[in-house]
Parts: C-alpha cells; structure tokens; sequence
C-alpha cells in the first residue's frame, strides 16, 4: 500500500529502531537537547522514506497503520547535514526550553509550564527574528537567538545559569505553629544543608526595656538558613507534622548567563518573584536587549549587574 500523507499520516503510528551504532552518536548529544535531536533524525528518516516512494505499512486497521523505520549511522549523519544546511530557515530568533519537570520528575518544585507559555507568546509579540534581521550584517545563525530557559527546581537541568534569561521554579518554607517532633527528616532531605534543629532554642518571648529582663521559653523548632536555601521545597514535602510549610510558590530568575568564549553565570535577582512579576521582568529585558545590542550582541554580553536597575523596576 502506498503512503498518501494527510490524515492517514495523522493516524499512523511510526515504529524505530535505533541501530546500536546511531543510538551510540545520539548518546553523545547534550541531553537537554537529545530529544530533540532524536526527533529530527526520526523525521529525516521518515521524509526520506517519503521521497523514495517505497513505503511498507507492516500492519494495519482501518484508523491506525504501524510503520516501522531503521535509524542507522547515516540517517543520523544525513540529519546532521540537513540540519546545519537548513539552519538559517530553521532560526526564529529565540530560543526557549524547559527541563523535564513536567514529565513527573518528584523533584519539581513549581511547575514552569504557564510562565514558560506567557514567555514564548512575549518572545513572539518582540518579533525578536525581524530585529535580528535588521540589525545583524551577515548569515542568522543560532548563536545570534536569544537564549531562555526554565527549571521546574533548583537542580537546574535545562541549565538556565548559562541562558540570557533563566527561571526556576521554587518554593519558599517557613516554619508554622504546629509542634516539631524532632523526628529529623527535614534535616536529613535538605541538600544544601540549611536546616538545623537547636537542641535547647531559648527565645525570649516578653522583653521588658526598663529592667531588661527577658521571659524565656525553650522552643524546638528547626531552623532554617536562608542564605543558602535554594527553595527546592523538599523539607516541606517530608515534614510530618506541617511544622515546616510552604510560605509561597514562584520564581527565582537569572539574568545575562552564557557559554562561549568568555563564559558566564547568570546573575540572579535576589528574591523570590511571582509569575507576572517574572513576566515583568522579562519584558524589561527584551526592550533593554532590543535598545543596547548591536549587529546581534547577545543580551548576555552586553547586560551586567550595574544595568539591573533598569530591568528591574
Ligand atoms: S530541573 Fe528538577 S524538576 Fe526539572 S527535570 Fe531536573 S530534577 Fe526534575
Ligand atoms: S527548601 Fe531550602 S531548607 Fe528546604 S530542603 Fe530545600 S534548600 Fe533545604
Ligand atoms: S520540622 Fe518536621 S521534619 Fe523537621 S524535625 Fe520537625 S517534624 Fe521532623
């Protein structure tokens, strides 16, 4: 049976099988962007089965056919060229990704799928691709894209510390009024070593001026450093008794952050920001980037913190 395309090919479901020599090459792409890469070898395998016209259904039903595709080395070499080839048709002036998060990974923090929506849809509006046009002399290439990236926690798979714009998902703890029963958890799932839980915490809970005398209590409850807390949110998710709690979810966002010849961590703005305050910010950016970058500077290269006022208002 031939393959006609439309909506057969909507209801056709595409089979690989990676030779072991292909899966090996993939297995040496970064692995933020493998799956993408695996898509576009597939869809190279899958448009050179096209052209050649000799397609095989190996079963079907009246709604859903099966087609099963080989990748070898080739395919993946193939790809690769038409990849660099198409490169400048391919560029839209952006780029922006997100880790795994949402694929259930029990890490997540705060979920970056809206903000990372409201991102895209602003990145869009910027028309970003035409300012590049206008303003670059020579080919568009992907080094030219404005960079942004989303972690849903503060383990940083996407890698949002080297983009021009990162964001994190996280989650503020604070410690509640409910009783502490010193089980320890809290102190054993931190990662960063945050909290500790005074074995004998006085507080002076009434203090007199005049005579300087305070009423002391002893009270037993963990307390958290948060300068080093990156509210990854885990001592809140394993605290029995609700003694530690969540104060509220947003957004720790990182400016200015590349790779290259001069590389570069992302400077952070030092407080936890709401969605739309998140959104605010970036659309500061993008006209701070659109002002200041000529013939195609990265935001990265020519922000620093001395221009974060101007950004965050
Ligand atoms: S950044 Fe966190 S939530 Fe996202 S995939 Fe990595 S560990 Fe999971
Ligand atoms: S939210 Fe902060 S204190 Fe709690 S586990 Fe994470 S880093 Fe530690
Ligand atoms: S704050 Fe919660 S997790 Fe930590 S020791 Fe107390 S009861 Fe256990």
């Amino acid at each position: 049976m031939k393959f006609s395309g439309g909506n057969e090919d909507k209801n056709l479901e595409k089979r690989f099988s990676w030779t072991s020599e292909a899966e090996a090459s993939l297995k040496k792409v970064p692995f933020f962007v493998r799956k993408r890469a695996k898509k576009s070898v597939e869809q190279y395998v899958i448009d050179k089965v096209k052209n050649k016209d000799n397609l095989e259904v190996v079963s079907e039903k009246r709604v859903n056919f099966i087609r099963s595709y080989v990748v070898t080395i080739d395919d993946v070499k193939a790809a690769k060229d038409r990849f660099i080839s198409n490169m400048s048709k391919n560029i839209r002036g952006y780029q922006a990704d997100r880790c795994f998060g949402a694929s259930g990974c029990p890490n997540s923090a705060n979920s970056c799928e809206s903000v990372l929506e409201r991102s895209e849809k602003l990145l869009e509006q910027a028309d970003i691709l035409s300012f590049l046009k206008h303003s670059v002399k020579e080919d568009l290439k992907y080094h030219h894209e404005f960079r942004l990236s989303c972690s849903d926690c503060p383990n940083c798979c996407s890698q949002p510390q080297i983009k021009d714009f990162g964001i994190i998902g996280a989650v503020l703890p604070a410690i509640s009024d409910e009783p502490c029963s010193q089980c320890q958890a809290c102190v054993n799932a931190c990662p960063d070593s945050c909290i500790s839980i005074p074995d004998n915490c006085v507080t002076i809970n009434k203090y007199d001026e005049l005579t300087l005398i305070g009423e002391k209590s002893v009270e037993e409850k963990p307390v958290i450093d948060f300068s080093s807390c990156l509210m990854c949110g885990k001592c809140i998710k394993v605290c029995p008794t609700g003694t530690i709690c969540e104060e509220r979810r947003g957004f720790r966002v990182q400016l200015g952050g590349r790779l290259g010849r001069h590389p570069r961590l992302a400077i952070e703005i030092d407080r936890l920001l709401s969605e739309d305050e998140a959104i605010e910010v970036l659309k500061n950016v993008i006209a701070f980037y659109k002002k200041n970058s000529k013939n195609g500077e990265r935001f990265a290269k020519i922000f620093n913190k001395s221009n974060l006022s101007n950004i965050i208002k």
